[in-house]
C-alpha cells in the first residue's frame, strides 16, 4: 500500500488471534484510522468461567507498560497489578534473603493473565473501526492474492481479503506456517528438557500466606519454583524441573511428590498443602516450553508477525508478553516513518526488530541459569553488589544486565553488547584490585629479606 493522503479507514487490517499481543495490536492499528478486523480461535474468554492454558499471572515491566501507557491502560493495570520489588530466595534450611530488582521504587508488577486480557479486548472494542470475530480459527491463506480462510463455529469456510495481515496466533503460529509456503523464512524452535506445573498457595485467613512485594524463589540448581501473588490472596507456584524428574515422580507415585518437597521446599508445604501438592501432580501435567526464532517477520508488503508468532521464548526473564507489546509500538513507529506504505514499513520493521528478539530469546534461556542456580553463588551475590554501587556511582553510563531488560527500553541486543563490555571491565578491574594486595605483600616480603633488590629506587641525592 503505498499511502500518501490516503483513507485510512478505507484499508483493511486483519488481525489473527485475540491473545494479549492481537488485541493490543488492533488498538494500535485501530489508533492509526484502519478498518481493523480480529479473529481469535477460541470463544471470547470474557464469557468463560474457567480459562485453562498457561500461567494465570505475569511480570509485567517497562516495555509492556508503554505500550500499555500508549493505549491509555497503563493505570488501570499497573494499579490493578501487585508490585514485586526483590526476588525473595528459599534456602532448604527455610532461610528467606531479598535481592532487590533495581534502585528503590523499581518494581514489576505480578498482573492477571486473563484479566489483562479481557481488558485489552474491551478496550478494542471501544473502537468503532474494529470488530472482533471469536471462534475463528485461521486455517488457510493466500498471501500473494490477499485471501485468508477461517473456519467457524460450524465449521464453515469463512474468507476475508485484507491489505494487511498481522499474525499475532501465538508460538504455534498458523500465519507464520502459511508465510513459510510463499517466502524464504529461516526458521528455528528448540523445546527445552524442562517443563513446567503450576501449584497454588492459597490465601490464609483471606490474607497472603507469604511475603506479599515479592517473587518468590526457591533455587535448587538443576530445577527451581517460583510465586508470583495474585490479587486474589493467592499465589501461583511454577515448579521448572526437568521433564526426567517430573516422569521419576509420576512413575513413583503415592506420597513421591510430596516426599520431592520434603526435600526441596520444605517451607512450601505448609503453604500448598500436602493433598494439594498430591492431587496437583496426580491430576496436572508438566507442561513443555518452546524458543521460536525467524527470520524475515514479513512477506512482502502483505503480511507480519508480532509477538510471539514471530518470538516465542522460555519464560525465564519475564518478558515474552512485553517484548510482544513492544512489537506493536515499534511496527507504529515504522509505520510513522514510512507514512503508512506498508511495502516500506514492513521489511524496515523485521530488519531491526530481528536482532532484538533474538536478543531476548538468548538472555531468556540465561536468565533460567541465572534464577535456578547463580542467585546462590556468592560471587554472583557479590557481583550483584559491585553492579549496584557502579550503577549508584555512573547511573547512565553503567546499567545491571537486569535493570536494562527490565527497567530500560534499551534495545535488546544493545543490552547484550552493553552487558558483555561492562562485564569485560569490571572483571578486569576486581582482578587487578584482587591482585593489588597480593602484589604489595610480595613487595614487602622481598623488601624485608632482599632489600638490595630495590636499590634502583633509591634516590641518589647527586645532581
Ligand atoms: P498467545 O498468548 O499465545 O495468543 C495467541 C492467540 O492466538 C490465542 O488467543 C490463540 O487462541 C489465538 N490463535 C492461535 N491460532 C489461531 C488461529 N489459527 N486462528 C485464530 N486465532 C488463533 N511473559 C511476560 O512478559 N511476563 C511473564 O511473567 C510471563 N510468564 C510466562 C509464564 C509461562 C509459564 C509462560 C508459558 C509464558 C509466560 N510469558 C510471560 C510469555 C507470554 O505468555 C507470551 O509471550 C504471550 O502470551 C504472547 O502473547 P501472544 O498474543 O503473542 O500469543
Amino acid at each position: 500500500m503505498g499511502s500518501t493522503a490516503m483513507d485510512l479507514s478505507s484499508v483493511k487490517v486483519v488481525v489473527i488471534g485475540g491473545g494479549l499481543v492481537g488485541a493490543m495490536e488492533a488498538i494500535f492499528m485501530a489508533k492509526r484510522g484502519f478498518q481493523v478486523d480480529l479473529y481469535e480461535s477460541r470463544e471470547d474468554i470474557r464469557t468463560l468461567e474457567h480459562v485453562s492454558g498457561r500461567s494465570i499471572n505475569l511480570a509485567l515491566s517497562i516495555r509492556g507498560r508503554e505500550a500499555l501507557r500508549l493505549v491509555g491502560l497503563e493505570d488501570q493495570i499497573v494499579g490493578g497489578g501487585i508490585p514485586m520489588h526483590a526476588r525473595l530466595i528459599h534456602g532448604v534450611s527455610g532461610r528467606k534473603s531479598a535481592q532487590p530488582y533495581g534502585k528503590e521504587g523499581q518494581f514489576i508488577s505480578s498482573v492477571d493473565r486473563r484479566l489483562l486480557n479481557e481488558t485489552l479486548l474491551t478496550e478494542a472494542e471501544k473502537y468503532s473501526n474494529i470488530r472482533l470475530h471469536f471462534y475463528h480459527k485461521m486455517v488457510q491463506a493466500d498471501f500473494d492474492n490477499g485471501v485468508i480462510f477461517f473456519t467457524d463455529k460450524d465449521g464453515s469456510k469463512v474468507k476475508a481479503c485484507p491489505d494487511l495481515t498481522i499474525g499475532c496466533d501465538g508460538a504455534y503460529s498458523t500465519t507464520r506456517r502459511q508465510m513459510m509456503r510463499c517466502g524464504r523464512i529461516d526458521f528455528s524452535q528448540e523445546y527445552i528438557p524442562h517443563g513446567y506445573m503450576e501449584l497454588c498457595i492459597p490465601p490464609k485467613d483471606g490474607k497472603f500466606a507469604a511475603e506479599i512485594n515479592y517473587l518468590h524463589i526457591w533455587p535448587r540448581d538443576e530445577f527451581m519454583m517460583i510465586a508470583l501473588p495474585n490479587q486474589d490472596c493467592s499465589f501461583t507456584c511454577t515448579l521448572f524441573m526437568p521433564f526426567v524428574n517430573f516422569d521419576e515422580i509420576e512413575a513413583a507415585g503415592g506420597e513421591a511428590p510430596v516426599d520431592f518437597f520434603r526435600k526441596y521446599f520444605p517451607d512450601a508445604i505448609p503453604l500448598i498443602g500436602e493433598k494439594a501438592i498430591r492431587t496437583t501432580f496426580e491430576e496436572g501435567r508438566a507442561l513443555p516450553m518452546v524458543s521460536v526464532k525467524c527470520s524475515p517477520y514479513n512477506y512482502k508488503d502483505k503480511v507480519v508477525i508480532l509477538g510471539d508468532a514471530a518470538h516465542a521464548m522460555v519464560p525465564f526473564y519475564g518478558q515474552g508478553m512485553n517484548c510482544g507489546f513492544e512489537d506493536c509500538i515499534v511496527f507504529d513507529q515504522f509505520l510513522d516513518k514510512f507514512n503508512n506504505d506498508f511495502a516500506k514499513a514492513l521489511p524496515a520493521y523485521s530488519e531491526h526488530r530481528n536482532p532484538d528478539a533474538k536478543a531476548i530469546c538468548d538472555l531468556a534461556m540465561y536468565n533460567y541459569v541465572e534464577m535456578r542456580s547463580l542467585v546462590n553463588s556468592r560471587w554472583f551475590l557479590f557481583r550483584k553488589r559491585v553492579d549496584k554501587f557502579l550503577n549508584w556511582l555512573l547511573p547512565s553510563r553503567y546499567i545491571p544486565l537486569y535493570s536494562m531488560v527490565t527497567f530500560s527500553r534499551i534495545r535488546y541486543h544493545t543490552v547484550i553488547q552493553r552487558w558483555k563490555k561492562q562485564d569485560v571491565i569490571v572483571n578486569k578491574g576486581l582482578f587487578y584490585l584482587l591482585c593489588l594486595p597480593v602484589v604489595i605483600a610480595g613487595a614487602l616480603t622481598l623488601k624485608r629479606f632482599k632489600p638490595d633488590v630495590f636499590s634502583w629506587l633509591k634516590f641518589s641525592g647527586k645532581t
